[in-house]
């Protein structure tokens, strides 16, 4: 997944790990000008104070929560409420005033098993996962109809009008994988007057997809093999293709809370989603976000006024599709957008098998969305860190699959840490992070083994101590990211936050 890095450093010792807060800091708390790329990591507090023991507590309330609950702390499902009040209580403990960011989303899901089958010339059942799978967001439906295969030597198979000219009324589309998307496949088959659609892979394994929006009709995918037996069967091909689906309106919600000093004009967000995959507790994806951005939010509270007003954000229904974090950008004006000076993303930092992970702010990886401008500066604040500290990071692709998404859309810079999902892991990071090579970072990644007892600890303590350094930096400075720079608002709070050494 990661590029290769470009230095090699040894695994941390005793000897490399950081020394409490010095006089230093008491010159940054004046406001004498020092912005965080001048910082030493040494001087930061926030890192001392979140605890690793403290970040594990919270994810074995979060599993226990899960355990008792259905074994999940999936959207919208009880799991969810108790671990959000959790979350709150947690922050009305700690001085802050959290609030619930309420939506409705669509959720889609099927009521019975698909089937597809051949009725025709011969009679012959595929086998659901092996075969088939059906397609997210797939209408429902059930019919027996001739199969009919539509241009479906070319991977351009169903993707206009004309490939459908003729087709029979109520027939069942066969079409090929490639080109356009799904959802325009199913849409020109339905269009056309087809009951039903199967899409068959090009490449072997299955083909797992969405059409996005419910579509008109069932639609499933199905394996080049199968795909291949279809065709070979000829003109007297007869399928049934049922889907028993329904998409129903739910309501969550994210959990937002604010500290209580900082300019509200220059807002640092920090986000880890705090739902999980109905499979399991999800402690790892991601009570290890959530724990970590808890108790930095918690230990944060302790150091008196920032700069800059820290938002932590623990979002909903992330796994069904970014959608909290989505609802919520969506909701803002663009003046609210304009004063958020970046966006932190946590999202999973515990991996079985993990890598130090920077998101790739600078846009050089493949796979990336575009960063908007400063998110390269965050990039290096991380990467930065991890070297003070003796420790190997590599970029990552901000591929879009986290919360950060719609925060990148809107414009705003981002950046965060990740320690490894499916992805797999070389040799040569073993090297780095121990670990097993050719194996996932996260073996237990959306399995109901994502539990406690999986967790890297020391993968934890790096990350976890990376965020709360970044969220000190960015709390007193944004400058390398936005350009805006300011000093302490009030003398009061400089001898408050720091009322011993003041007196010395
Ligand atoms: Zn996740």
């Amino acid at each position: 997944m990661p590029s290769t890095p470009s230095r090699h450093f040894p695994r941390r010792t005793a000897a490399t790990r950081r020394r409490l807060a010095g006089g230093a800091t008491v010159v940054m708390a004046l406001g004498l000008g020092m912005a965080p790329t001048t910082a030493h990591a040494d001087d930061a507090q926030l890192p001392t104070l979140v605890k690793t023991e403290n970040i594990r507590s919270h994810m074995e309330n979060l599993q226990t929560i899960a355990e008792y609950n259905g074994g999940n702390r999936a959207s919208a499902e009880p799991g969810y409420d108790i671990a959000a009040k959790y979350v709150i209580d947690q922050l009305e403990r700690a001085g802050y005033t959290p609030e619930k960011h309420t939506y409705e989303y669509d959720n889609w899901n099927e009521n019975s098993p698909a089937v597809l089958a051949q009725t025709a010339p011969e009679e012959r059942g595929f086998t659901l996962e092996d075969d088939f799978v059906t397609m997210a967001y797939s209408g429902a439906g059930d019919t027996t109809a001739p199969g009919i295969a539509v241009n479906a030597e070319t991977d351009e198979s169903g993707c206009s009008a004309d490939d459908f000219s003729g087709f029979p009324e109520g027939a069942i589309a066969i079409v090929q994988r490639g080109t356009c998307t799904f959802t325009e496949k199913t849409q020109n088959a339905a269009d056309a007057g087809a009951a039903g659609t199967v899409i068959f892979n090009n490449e072997p394994g299955p083909l797992l997809g969405t059409v996005g929006e419910e579509s008109a009709i069932p639609v499933v995918g199905a394996t080049e093999e199968v795909g291949a037996e279809l065709l070979a069967a000829g003109d007297d091909l007869e399928l049934r293709l049922s889907v028993d689906s329904e998409v129903v309106t739910k309501s969550s919600y994210s959990i937002i809370a604010e500290s209580k000093g900082g300019a509200k004009d220059n807002v640092v967000v920090v986000g880890a989603h705090l739902d999980g995959v109905p499979d399991g507790p999800g402690v790892n994806d991601n009570g290890s976000g959530t724990a970590a951005v808890l108790e930095t939010a918690k230990q944060f509270a302790e150091l008196g006024a920032p700069n800059n007003k820290l938002r932590f954000a623990f979002w909903g229904t992330e796994e069904e599709g970014l959608v909290g974090s989505t609802k919520y950008v969506e909701g803002l004006s663009q003046k609210e957008i304009d004063r958020i000076a970046l966006y932190l993303n946590f999202d999973m930092i515990g991996s079985h098998n993990f890598g130090r992970f920077v998101y790739d702010g600078r846009g050089e990886l493949d796979g990336s969305l575009p960063p908007p401008a400063g998110s390269a500066a965050i990039q290096k604040l991380f990467e930065d860190y991890f070297e003070s500290q003796g420790l190997v990071s590599e970029p990552t692709e901000f591929s879009g699959r986290s919360d950060y998404s719609a925060f990148m859309e809107a414009g705003i810079a981002s950046g965060g840490l990740f320690s490894g999902a499916d992805g797999v892991k070389t040799e040569e990071q073993v090297e780095y992070y121990g670990g097993t090579a050719g194996e996932q970072y996260d073996p237990y990644y959306h399995t109901p083994e994502d539990t406690i007892d999986k967790i890297d600890w020391d993968s934890v303590e790096d990350l976890s101590n990376g965020m709360a350094y970044a969220v000190e930096a960015y709390a007193d400075s944004t400058l390398p990211v936005n350009g805006v720079l300011r000093t302490h608002q009030t003398q009061e709070f400089v001898a408050d936050r720091l009322g011993d050494l003041w007196l010395r």
